[in-house]
Protein backbone atom coordinates (compact mmCIF):
# COMPACT_ATOMS: atom_id res chain seq x y z
CA UNK A 1 0.00 0.00 0.00
CA UNK A 2 1.17 3.31 -0.82
CA UNK A 3 1.07 6.09 1.49
CA UNK A 4 1.70 10.19 1.42
CA UNK A 5 4.06 9.31 4.37
CA UNK A 6 6.25 6.61 3.18
CA UNK A 7 7.22 8.48 -0.43
CA UNK A 8 7.22 11.80 -0.13
CA UNK A 9 9.37 11.82 -3.43
CA UNK A 10 11.33 15.06 -3.91
CA UNK A 11 12.49 15.60 -7.16
CA UNK A 12 15.65 18.14 -7.62
CA UNK A 13 15.57 19.69 -11.12
CA UNK A 14 12.20 20.72 -13.13
CA UNK A 15 13.65 20.08 -16.79
CA UNK A 16 12.57 16.79 -18.83
CA UNK A 17 13.25 14.04 -16.51
CA UNK A 18 12.44 16.08 -13.44
CA UNK A 19 9.09 16.92 -15.02
CA UNK A 20 8.55 13.57 -16.15
CA UNK A 21 9.07 11.91 -13.33
CA UNK A 22 6.23 14.09 -11.03
CA UNK A 23 3.54 13.03 -14.09
CA UNK A 24 4.60 9.58 -13.43
CA UNK A 25 4.65 9.63 -9.80
CA UNK A 26 1.08 11.40 -9.55
CA UNK A 27 -0.31 8.71 -12.21
CA UNK A 28 0.21 6.40 -9.81
CA UNK A 29 -1.04 8.24 -6.87
CA UNK A 30 2.61 8.89 -5.07
CA UNK A 31 3.05 12.17 -3.89
CA UNK A 32 5.85 14.53 -4.61
CA UNK A 33 7.72 18.17 -5.02
CA UNK A 34 9.78 19.12 -7.85
CA UNK A 35 12.47 21.99 -6.97
CA UNK A 36 14.21 23.97 -9.90
CA UNK A 37 16.59 26.43 -9.60
CA UNK A 38 15.71 28.93 -12.65
CA UNK A 39 12.99 31.44 -10.90
CA UNK A 40 11.17 31.24 -14.54
CA UNK A 41 11.61 28.72 -17.19
CA UNK A 42 12.48 30.32 -20.62
CA UNK A 43 12.40 28.01 -23.83
CA UNK A 44 15.78 27.29 -24.10
CA UNK A 45 17.79 25.38 -26.72
CA UNK A 46 16.61 24.09 -30.22
CA UNK A 47 15.39 20.65 -31.37
CA UNK A 48 15.04 17.16 -29.82
CA UNK A 49 14.23 13.83 -31.05
CA UNK A 50 11.77 12.12 -29.26
CA UNK A 51 11.73 8.52 -30.53
CA UNK A 52 9.04 5.51 -29.82
CA UNK A 53 10.60 4.59 -26.62
CA UNK A 54 10.04 7.81 -25.18
CA UNK A 55 6.34 8.26 -26.84
CA UNK A 56 5.57 5.13 -25.32
CA UNK A 57 5.88 6.59 -22.13
CA UNK A 58 4.66 10.28 -23.30
CA UNK A 59 1.54 8.91 -24.13
CA UNK A 60 1.05 6.80 -21.36
CA UNK A 61 0.79 9.64 -19.48
CA UNK A 62 -1.79 10.94 -21.78
CA UNK A 63 0.54 13.85 -23.51
CA UNK A 64 0.54 12.64 -27.47
CA UNK A 65 -2.08 15.16 -28.72
CA UNK A 66 -0.12 18.13 -26.89
CA UNK A 67 3.04 16.54 -28.75
CA UNK A 68 1.33 16.38 -32.52
CA UNK A 69 -0.07 20.10 -31.85
CA UNK A 70 3.62 21.55 -31.19
CA UNK A 71 6.29 19.00 -32.67
CA UNK A 72 6.29 17.54 -36.57
CA UNK A 73 5.85 13.84 -36.43
CA UNK A 74 9.13 12.20 -38.58
CA UNK A 75 8.19 10.05 -41.41
CA UNK A 76 11.82 8.95 -42.14
CA UNK A 77 15.24 8.82 -41.24
CA UNK A 78 17.41 9.88 -44.42
CA UNK A 79 21.17 9.72 -44.96
CA UNK A 80 23.78 11.83 -47.78
CA UNK A 81 26.51 12.13 -48.71
CA UNK A 82 28.32 15.35 -48.45
CA UNK A 83 27.79 15.41 -52.47
CA UNK A 84 23.98 15.44 -51.44
CA UNK A 85 23.51 12.03 -52.74
CA UNK A 86 20.74 9.63 -51.21
CA UNK A 87 22.83 6.96 -49.15
CA UNK A 88 19.72 5.29 -47.35
CA UNK A 89 16.38 6.43 -46.19
CA UNK A 90 14.11 4.41 -43.71
CA UNK A 91 10.90 4.96 -42.11
CA UNK A 92 10.48 5.98 -38.91
CA UNK A 93 8.28 5.95 -36.09
CA UNK A 94 4.18 4.90 -36.87
CA UNK A 95 5.60 4.93 -40.67
CA UNK A 96 7.81 2.32 -39.61
CA UNK A 97 5.05 0.04 -37.69
CA UNK A 98 6.17 1.01 -34.22
CA UNK A 99 3.44 1.42 -32.23
CA UNK A 100 3.85 5.05 -31.57
CA UNK A 101 5.11 8.06 -33.09
CA UNK A 102 8.29 9.64 -33.53
CA UNK A 103 8.31 13.67 -32.53
CA UNK A 104 10.99 16.50 -33.78
CA UNK A 105 10.34 19.22 -31.13
CA UNK A 106 11.03 22.05 -29.68
CA UNK A 107 13.18 21.42 -26.47
CA UNK A 108 11.21 24.76 -25.30
CA UNK A 109 7.63 23.13 -26.38
CA UNK A 110 7.93 20.02 -24.85
CA UNK A 111 9.36 21.35 -21.55
CA UNK A 112 6.35 23.61 -22.32
CA UNK A 113 3.77 20.29 -22.64
CA UNK A 114 5.11 18.58 -19.57
CA UNK A 115 5.37 21.85 -17.09
CA UNK A 116 1.86 22.69 -18.22
CA UNK A 117 0.61 18.69 -17.42
CA UNK A 118 2.52 18.93 -14.17
CA UNK A 119 0.60 22.11 -12.94
CA UNK A 120 -2.96 20.98 -14.01
CA UNK A 121 -2.66 17.58 -12.44
CA UNK A 122 -0.36 18.51 -9.20
CA UNK A 123 -1.09 21.93 -8.54
CA UNK A 124 0.72 25.11 -8.56
CA UNK A 125 2.57 24.23 -5.60
CA UNK A 126 4.26 21.44 -7.37
CA UNK A 127 7.02 23.11 -8.72
CA UNK A 128 9.07 25.36 -6.49
CA UNK A 129 10.79 27.37 -8.74
CA UNK A 130 14.10 29.83 -7.51
CA UNK A 131 15.18 26.45 -5.55
CA UNK A 132 18.86 25.99 -6.53
CA UNK A 133 19.87 22.92 -4.30
CA UNK A 134 23.39 22.79 -2.89
CA UNK A 135 23.04 19.54 -1.31
CA UNK A 136 21.12 16.59 0.09
CA UNK A 137 22.25 15.11 3.87
CA UNK A 138 20.50 11.53 4.71
CA UNK A 139 19.97 9.55 7.75
CA UNK A 140 18.14 6.14 8.29
CA UNK A 141 14.99 7.52 8.28
CA UNK A 142 15.14 10.28 5.54
CA UNK A 143 16.92 13.30 3.24
CA UNK A 144 17.03 16.68 4.05
CA UNK A 145 17.29 18.72 0.69
CA UNK A 146 19.49 22.12 1.23
CA UNK A 147 19.01 25.14 -1.03
CA UNK A 148 20.31 28.89 -1.69
CA UNK A 149 18.23 31.26 -0.13
CA UNK A 150 15.40 28.80 0.13
CA UNK A 151 14.17 26.70 3.50
CA UNK A 152 15.54 23.18 3.28
CA UNK A 153 13.26 20.45 2.61
CA UNK A 154 12.70 16.84 4.42
CA UNK A 155 11.40 14.16 2.22
CA UNK A 156 11.65 9.91 2.36
CA UNK A 157 14.19 10.17 -0.77
CA UNK A 158 15.54 12.46 -3.12
CA UNK A 159 15.81 12.47 -7.05
CA UNK A 160 18.41 14.12 -8.62
CA UNK A 161 17.31 15.11 -11.99
CA UNK A 162 19.33 18.50 -11.99
CA UNK A 163 21.10 17.94 -15.25
CA UNK A 164 24.45 18.34 -16.62
CA UNK A 165 25.88 20.02 -14.11
CA UNK A 166 24.62 18.62 -11.23
CA UNK A 167 25.40 19.48 -7.81
CA UNK A 168 24.35 16.17 -6.37
CA UNK A 169 26.59 13.76 -8.04
CA UNK A 170 29.24 16.25 -7.27
CA UNK A 171 28.47 15.75 -4.13
CA UNK A 172 29.29 12.05 -4.48
CA UNK A 173 31.44 12.37 -7.12
CA UNK A 174 34.31 15.15 -5.66
CA UNK A 175 37.08 14.71 -7.91
CA UNK A 176 35.18 14.17 -11.27
CA UNK A 177 36.46 17.27 -13.06
CA UNK A 178 35.61 19.15 -16.13
CA UNK A 179 33.07 17.73 -18.50
CA UNK A 180 34.71 14.97 -20.86
CA UNK A 181 35.54 16.60 -24.23
CA UNK A 182 35.75 14.48 -27.29
CA UNK A 183 37.30 17.12 -29.89
CA UNK A 184 33.96 17.75 -31.69
CA UNK A 185 32.23 21.21 -31.41
CA UNK A 186 28.43 21.81 -32.62
CA UNK A 187 26.62 25.09 -33.96
CA UNK A 188 23.00 24.33 -33.78
CA UNK A 189 20.19 27.10 -35.26
CA UNK A 190 16.70 26.91 -36.68
CA UNK A 191 15.41 28.55 -39.76
CA UNK A 192 12.03 29.04 -41.02
CA UNK A 193 10.96 28.40 -44.19
CA UNK A 194 9.05 25.69 -46.90
CA UNK A 195 9.46 22.40 -46.36
CA UNK A 196 12.61 20.11 -47.83
CA UNK A 197 12.10 16.56 -48.81
CA UNK A 198 8.81 14.77 -47.13
CA UNK A 199 8.68 17.47 -44.54
CA UNK A 200 9.07 15.14 -42.25
CA UNK A 201 12.55 13.97 -42.54
CA UNK A 202 14.79 13.35 -39.91
CA UNK A 203 18.06 13.82 -41.82
CA UNK A 204 21.88 13.46 -41.83
CA UNK A 205 24.32 14.96 -44.44
CA UNK A 206 27.85 14.26 -44.09
CA UNK A 207 31.05 13.24 -41.67
CA UNK A 208 32.28 15.07 -38.85
CA UNK A 209 35.87 15.04 -40.67
CA UNK A 210 34.59 17.09 -43.63
CA UNK A 211 31.48 18.55 -42.54
CA UNK A 212 28.50 16.92 -41.26
CA UNK A 213 24.50 18.39 -40.44
CA UNK A 214 21.84 16.94 -39.36
CA UNK A 215 18.39 18.76 -40.07
CA UNK A 216 14.70 18.31 -39.19
CA UNK A 217 11.48 20.24 -38.74
CA UNK A 218 10.38 20.57 -35.44
CA UNK A 219 7.02 23.12 -35.86
CA UNK A 220 4.74 23.52 -38.43
CA UNK A 221 3.18 26.83 -39.33
CA UNK A 222 -0.62 27.61 -41.01
CA UNK A 223 1.48 29.35 -43.79
CA UNK A 224 2.80 25.78 -44.92
CA UNK A 225 6.45 26.86 -43.33
CA UNK A 226 7.86 25.51 -40.92
CA UNK A 227 10.73 25.50 -38.21
CA UNK A 228 14.04 23.28 -39.29
CA UNK A 229 16.47 22.59 -36.94
CA UNK A 230 19.94 21.82 -37.87
CA UNK A 231 22.96 21.04 -36.33
CA UNK A 232 26.74 20.85 -37.21
CA UNK A 233 29.84 18.70 -35.53
CA UNK A 234 33.58 19.86 -36.47
CA UNK A 235 36.27 18.75 -35.15
CA UNK A 236 37.95 21.44 -32.72
CA UNK A 237 40.96 21.58 -30.17
CA UNK A 238 38.98 23.57 -27.58
CA UNK A 239 35.77 25.12 -26.63
CA UNK A 240 33.61 26.73 -24.92
CA UNK A 241 31.55 25.77 -21.56
CA UNK A 242 28.41 23.42 -22.41
CA UNK A 243 25.31 26.07 -22.12
CA UNK A 244 22.51 25.94 -24.19
CA UNK A 245 22.28 29.61 -24.06
CA UNK A 246 25.68 30.11 -25.91
CA UNK A 247 25.23 31.93 -28.76
CA UNK A 248 27.14 30.87 -32.22
CA UNK A 249 28.76 32.68 -34.91
CA UNK A 250 28.55 31.78 -38.84
CA UNK A 251 32.03 32.05 -39.57
CA UNK A 252 33.07 30.20 -37.29
CA UNK A 253 31.42 26.73 -39.11
CA UNK A 254 30.14 28.03 -42.28
CA UNK A 255 33.47 27.07 -44.88
CA UNK A 256 33.02 22.87 -45.16
CA UNK A 257 28.93 23.74 -46.21
CA UNK A 258 29.63 26.47 -48.68
CA UNK A 259 29.07 24.48 -51.70
CA UNK A 260 26.36 22.28 -50.00
CA UNK A 261 23.53 23.79 -52.48
CA UNK A 262 22.07 20.56 -53.34
CA UNK A 263 18.56 20.21 -55.41
CA UNK A 264 16.77 19.25 -52.29
CA UNK A 265 18.08 21.70 -50.00
CA UNK A 266 20.22 24.90 -50.04
CA UNK A 267 22.32 24.69 -47.12
CA UNK A 268 24.36 28.16 -46.81
CA UNK A 269 21.07 29.51 -47.66
CA UNK A 270 19.49 27.64 -44.23
CA UNK A 271 22.41 28.71 -42.00
CA UNK A 272 22.63 32.47 -43.21
CA UNK A 273 18.75 32.32 -42.40
CA UNK A 274 18.72 31.37 -39.12
CA UNK A 275 16.80 33.00 -36.47
CA UNK A 276 19.39 32.27 -33.67
CA UNK A 277 22.29 30.30 -33.45
CA UNK A 278 23.92 28.59 -30.33
CA UNK A 279 27.55 27.01 -29.56
CA UNK A 280 27.84 23.43 -27.84
CA UNK A 281 30.67 21.58 -27.33
CA UNK A 282 30.36 17.76 -27.86
CA UNK A 283 30.59 16.81 -24.61
CA UNK A 284 30.13 13.77 -21.75
CA UNK A 285 31.30 11.81 -18.51
CA UNK A 286 33.08 8.41 -17.70
CA UNK A 287 30.20 6.60 -16.88
CA UNK A 288 30.50 5.43 -13.12
CA UNK A 289 29.35 2.46 -11.18
CA UNK A 290 26.87 4.18 -9.02
CA UNK A 291 23.92 6.11 -9.03
CA UNK A 292 22.00 5.30 -5.46
CA UNK A 293 23.27 6.62 -2.30
CA UNK A 294 21.01 5.18 0.01
CA UNK A 295 17.75 7.64 -0.29
CA UNK A 296 19.42 9.85 -3.05
CA UNK A 297 19.46 8.69 -6.48
CA UNK A 298 21.17 10.26 -9.58
CA UNK A 299 18.85 10.65 -12.72
CA UNK A 300 18.83 11.57 -16.09
CA UNK A 301 21.65 13.40 -17.03
CA UNK A 302 22.83 13.73 -13.69
CA UNK A 303 23.32 10.05 -13.40
CA UNK A 304 24.35 9.49 -17.21
CA UNK A 305 25.57 12.45 -19.22
CA UNK A 306 25.95 11.74 -22.63
CA UNK A 307 26.55 13.40 -26.00
CA UNK A 308 23.25 14.86 -27.45
CA UNK A 309 23.47 11.98 -30.69
CA UNK A 310 20.01 9.93 -31.51
CA UNK A 311 18.03 11.75 -29.33
CA UNK A 312 18.90 10.07 -26.04
CA UNK A 313 19.45 12.51 -23.38
CA UNK A 314 15.64 13.19 -23.16
CA UNK A 315 14.56 9.99 -23.75
CA UNK A 316 16.41 8.14 -21.48
CA UNK A 317 16.31 11.03 -18.58
CA UNK A 318 11.76 9.79 -19.45
CA UNK A 319 13.28 6.03 -19.02
CA UNK A 320 14.14 6.48 -15.79
CA UNK A 321 11.16 8.13 -14.43
CA UNK A 322 9.55 5.41 -16.26
CA UNK A 323 11.00 2.79 -14.87
CA UNK A 324 11.68 4.11 -11.09
CA UNK A 325 7.72 4.86 -10.87
CA UNK A 326 6.69 1.02 -11.56
CA UNK A 327 9.58 -0.17 -8.70
CA UNK A 328 7.99 2.42 -6.22
CA UNK A 329 5.40 0.62 -7.36
CA UNK A 330 6.76 -3.06 -6.57
CA UNK A 331 8.79 -2.09 -3.65
CA UNK A 332 7.15 -1.12 -0.19
CA UNK A 333 10.31 -0.08 0.48
CA UNK A 334 11.93 3.29 -1.43
CA UNK A 335 15.68 2.65 -0.85
CA UNK A 336 15.14 -1.01 -2.39
CA UNK A 337 13.41 0.65 -5.46
CA UNK A 338 16.29 2.79 -5.44
CA UNK A 339 18.46 -0.31 -6.05
CA UNK A 340 16.65 -2.05 -8.26
CA UNK A 341 16.14 1.25 -10.59
CA UNK A 342 20.16 0.94 -10.42
CA UNK A 343 20.26 -2.57 -11.32
CA UNK A 344 18.04 -2.23 -14.11
CA UNK A 345 19.52 0.59 -15.44
CA UNK A 346 22.89 1.31 -15.27
CA UNK A 347 24.76 -1.31 -17.32
CA UNK A 348 21.97 -0.32 -20.39
CA UNK A 349 22.79 3.43 -20.06
CA UNK A 350 26.18 3.43 -19.58
CA UNK A 351 26.49 1.19 -23.06
CA UNK A 352 24.26 4.15 -25.07
CA UNK A 353 27.02 6.66 -23.33
CA UNK A 354 29.94 4.96 -24.96
CA UNK A 355 28.15 3.82 -28.23
CA UNK A 356 27.05 7.75 -28.98
CA UNK A 357 30.74 8.64 -28.72
CA UNK A 358 31.51 5.67 -30.71
CA UNK A 359 29.34 4.73 -33.54
CA UNK A 360 26.39 7.04 -33.55
CA UNK A 361 23.00 6.49 -35.89
CA UNK A 362 25.12 8.73 -38.48
CA UNK A 363 28.03 5.81 -38.66
CA UNK A 364 26.08 4.92 -41.67
CA UNK A 365 27.70 7.87 -43.88
CA UNK A 366 30.97 7.23 -42.11
CA UNK A 367 30.98 3.86 -43.79
CA UNK A 368 29.90 5.14 -46.88
CA UNK A 369 32.69 7.80 -46.80
CA UNK A 370 35.27 5.48 -45.99
CA UNK A 371 34.43 2.85 -49.16
CA UNK A 372 34.58 5.31 -51.65
CA UNK A 373 37.23 7.83 -50.46
CA UNK A 374 34.67 10.60 -50.31
CA UNK A 375 34.29 10.80 -54.51
CA UNK A 376 30.52 10.78 -55.28
CA UNK A 377 29.28 7.87 -56.12
CA UNK A 378 27.28 6.23 -59.10
CA UNK A 379 24.85 3.75 -57.88
CA UNK A 380 24.74 3.37 -53.87
CA UNK A 381 24.05 -0.57 -54.44
CA UNK A 382 27.35 -0.89 -56.16
CA UNK A 383 29.04 0.97 -53.28
CA UNK A 384 27.38 -1.32 -50.24
CA UNK A 385 24.32 -3.16 -50.28
CA UNK A 386 21.17 -2.10 -48.50
CA UNK A 387 20.60 -4.88 -46.14
CA UNK A 388 24.20 -3.63 -44.57
CA UNK A 389 23.37 -0.37 -44.41
CA UNK A 390 20.12 -1.25 -42.83
CA UNK A 391 22.34 -3.66 -39.90
CA UNK A 392 24.01 -0.39 -39.04
CA UNK A 393 20.58 1.47 -38.24
CA UNK A 394 19.49 -1.51 -36.10
CA UNK A 395 22.47 -1.99 -34.48
CA UNK A 396 22.32 1.51 -32.60
CA UNK A 397 18.31 1.10 -32.01
CA UNK A 398 18.81 -2.61 -30.47
CA UNK A 399 21.95 -0.71 -27.84
CA UNK A 400 19.55 2.60 -27.38
CA UNK A 401 16.65 0.33 -27.21
CA UNK A 402 14.40 1.86 -29.58
CA UNK A 403 14.33 -1.21 -31.57
CA UNK A 404 10.79 -2.04 -32.89
CA UNK A 405 10.48 -5.44 -30.01
CA UNK A 406 12.02 -3.17 -27.37
CA UNK A 407 9.39 -0.36 -27.78
CA UNK A 408 6.36 -2.41 -29.38
CA UNK A 409 5.30 -2.25 -32.60
CA UNK A 410 3.49 -4.48 -35.50
C1 LIG B 1 17.95 24.96 -21.06
C2 LIG B 1 18.26 23.63 -21.71
C3 LIG B 1 18.17 23.52 -23.09
C4 LIG B 1 18.46 22.31 -23.70
N1 LIG B 1 18.33 22.22 -25.06
C5 LIG B 1 18.54 21.04 -25.67
C6 LIG B 1 18.37 20.91 -27.08
O1 LIG B 1 18.06 21.87 -27.76
N2 LIG B 1 18.55 19.69 -27.66
C7 LIG B 1 18.91 18.60 -26.93
O2 LIG B 1 19.06 17.51 -27.46
N3 LIG B 1 19.09 18.69 -25.58
C8 LIG B 1 18.91 19.88 -24.94
N4 LIG B 1 19.09 19.98 -23.59
C9 LIG B 1 19.49 18.78 -22.85
C10 LIG B 1 18.34 17.85 -22.65
O3 LIG B 1 17.19 18.59 -22.29
C11 LIG B 1 18.74 16.85 -21.57
O4 LIG B 1 19.81 16.06 -22.07
C12 LIG B 1 17.64 15.88 -21.26
O5 LIG B 1 16.44 16.53 -21.19
C13 LIG B 1 17.91 15.14 -19.94
O6 LIG B 1 16.92 15.48 -18.99
P1 LIG B 1 17.25 15.90 -17.50
O7 LIG B 1 15.93 16.15 -16.86
O8 LIG B 1 18.17 14.95 -16.90
O9 LIG B 1 18.03 17.26 -17.62
P2 LIG B 1 17.54 18.70 -18.08
O10 LIG B 1 16.37 18.59 -19.00
O11 LIG B 1 18.74 19.39 -18.56
O12 LIG B 1 16.99 19.38 -16.74
C14 LIG B 1 17.80 19.71 -15.63
C15 LIG B 1 17.03 20.72 -14.80
O13 LIG B 1 17.64 20.86 -13.53
C16 LIG B 1 17.71 22.23 -13.21
N5 LIG B 1 18.82 22.40 -12.25
C17 LIG B 1 20.14 22.44 -12.51
N6 LIG B 1 20.83 22.57 -11.36
C18 LIG B 1 19.92 22.61 -10.36
C19 LIG B 1 20.04 22.72 -8.94
N7 LIG B 1 21.22 22.82 -8.34
N8 LIG B 1 18.89 22.71 -8.19
C20 LIG B 1 17.68 22.61 -8.80
N9 LIG B 1 17.52 22.52 -10.14
C21 LIG B 1 18.63 22.50 -10.91
C22 LIG B 1 17.93 22.91 -14.54
O14 LIG B 1 17.60 24.28 -14.51
C23 LIG B 1 17.02 22.10 -15.44
O15 LIG B 1 15.71 22.61 -15.45
C24 LIG B 1 18.84 21.17 -22.94
C25 LIG B 1 18.93 21.30 -21.54
C26 LIG B 1 18.63 22.51 -20.92
C27 LIG B 1 18.72 22.64 -19.40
Amino acid sequence: MKSAENHDILIIGGGIGGLTMALSLHSDGIPCRVFEAASAFRPLGVGINMMPHAIRVLSSLGLEENLKRFGVEAKEFAYFNRHGQKIFTEPCGRFAGYEYSHFSIHRGDLHQVLHQAVLERLGPDAVMLGHRCVGVDQNAGGVTVRFEGAAAQDGRIALAFDGFHSVVREQFYPDEGPPRFGGINMWRGVTRRKPFLTGASVTRVGTVQVGKMVIYPIRQFEDGTQLINWNTEQPRDDHKPNDWATPGRIEDFIEPFANWNFDWLDMPGLIADAEFILEYPMVDRDPVGRWVFDRVALMGDAAHPMYPRGGNGGAQAILDAECLTRLLGENEDPVAALRAFEAERLDIINRIVLTNREQPPDYIIETVENLTGGAPFDRIEDVIDRAELAAISDRYKDIARYSKEATGGR
